[in-house]
């Protein structure tokens, strides 16, 4: 038997990547303490105000009676309905609000559960690499076998299908995707969709789909819906956060729409862990989905105002990388002779700026730093100088 130790943590711990976000985070501290001031533009965090109309819902919400006593599982009615009338206005896809949604607290909690849900010890499980760190840890969790599909800049950030070799396939139970993107900005396109529920029919996989930045879209891109493509709502399960669209990060609420039964294991999954969204959340979440959406619009030009200057400054210090069509981030080539990490210290030094290291969202990842714009104009017009002058100094 194996020998006892107090406080060891379990070996799913263990497993877990170094995380290089406490390394930068340390490092920005220590900057702060002697005094430099640092430009944040490393994390994805909305900054904006959420629209007061939500705020007021909630707080309206507050004076009904009950609210106080354990939610509903799967997500109140309203929500619910609101969230289907939402998909349908947004995409054109029918949802049934009793059956194919539940409600989430956030999105990266469903996300996370999700493969809990349908893996087992040794299945496979497809994520994209680069991606936000949950898609592979919540793999790890979940005791199956993490198998990176790698997003290439050639490939326009889509997974090349046709390379995953026939046995894993053959072995795999899951395919996760996040279109748009964290960290590449990357697209899908319904040809692209169409193709994964091709593969998932072929291999019978289940489809997980992160739609998270679906409303953060520039020059008026389209951002789709999985379940817009034919057959999708036969293996997939997609899911929406408030998050981004409308500035409610630290609110916790999203949802996770598609098949039914999919959704009915979720579901399973989530009973024996939490008891749902706090009720009066739910409404501020229906107010969001269903109220004014002149503030979706005005997001969009505030964000597409913040790119513009981050653009022209990391043009000007002669850097690689591509506009963005969607989220709030540009996915930039450090420079020959760098790493990302090498990199990511080098800007922090000279400029003051700080961004995330590639590597930190996966091995593909290397070689690359992302540049978040959640913070304001001014901090971005003057990181767009401090980028200008880096290339002068050469
Ligand atoms: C921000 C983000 C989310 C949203 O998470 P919430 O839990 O809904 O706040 C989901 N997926 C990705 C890839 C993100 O970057």
């Amino acid at each position: 038997m194996k020998k006892k130790t107090q406080f060891e943590p379990a070996q799913r711990l263990k497993e877990l990547p170094p995380y290089v976000f406490a390394e930068i985070e340390a490092k920005k501290q220590e900057l702060e303490a002697k005094g430099v001031a640092i430009i944040d533009l490393g994390r994805g965090d909305p900054d904006l105000p959420t629209p007061p109309h939500i705020v007021q819902r909630l707080k309206e919400a507050l004076k009904a009676p009950d609210f106080n006593r354990y939610p509903s599982y799967v997500g109140i009615t309203e929500f619910r309905r609101a969230a289907a009338r939402w998909y349908h206005r947004r995409f054109g896809v029918s949802l049934d609000p009793e059956t194919e949604i539940i409600s989430l607290i956030g999105s990266k909690e469903g996300v996370s559960h999700a493969p809990m849900a349908y893996v087992d010890q040794g299945d496979i499980a497809l994520f994209p690499d680069p991606c936000f760190p949950i898609f592979y840890t919540s793999i790890l969790f979940a005791k199956a076998r993490p198998y990176p599909m790698p997003l290439l800049e050639e490939n326009a950030y889509l997974p090349d299908l046709g390379k995953i070799p026939k046995e894993v396939a053959e072995g795999a139970k899951l395919i996760s995707l996040n279109y748009p993107h964290n960290p590449t900005t990357g697209v899908a396109t319904h040809d692209f969709f169409r193709e994964v529920v091709r593969f998932a029919k072929q291999y019978h996989l289940v489809v997980l789909h992160d739609l998270a930045y679906s409303e953060i879209y520039f020059d008026g891109h389209y951002c789709p819906s999985i379940l817009e493509v034919d057959g999708a709502k036969d293996v997939a399960v997609e899911f929406h956060s408030l998050s981004k669209t409308y500035n409610m990060a630290g609110w916790r609420i999203g949802f996770a729409v598609g098949n039914a039964e999919l959704v009915g294991y979720l579901t399973l999954v989530k009973t024996n862990i939490d008891v749902g969204v706090f009720g009066p959340i739910q409404m501020a979440g229906v107010e969001a989905l269903e109220g004014d959406q002149s503030g979706v619009d005005e997001l969009r030009r505030i964000y597409q105002r913040r790119r513009d200057i981050l653009v022209g400054g990391l043009r000007e210090a002669g850097l690689e990388f591509k506009v963005p069509q969607a989220t709030f981030y540009i996915w930039v080539r450090v420079p020959p002779g760098h790493t990302s990490a090498s990199y990511t210290d080098y800007l922090l030094d000279k400029t003051g700026i700080m961004v995330t290291p590639g590597h930190g969202f996966g091995k593909t990842g290397e070689g690359y730093v992302r540049f978040a714009f959640t913070s304001p104009e001014e901090q971005l017009q003057e990181a767009a100088r401090s980028l200008a002058a880096l290339k002068k100094e050469g």
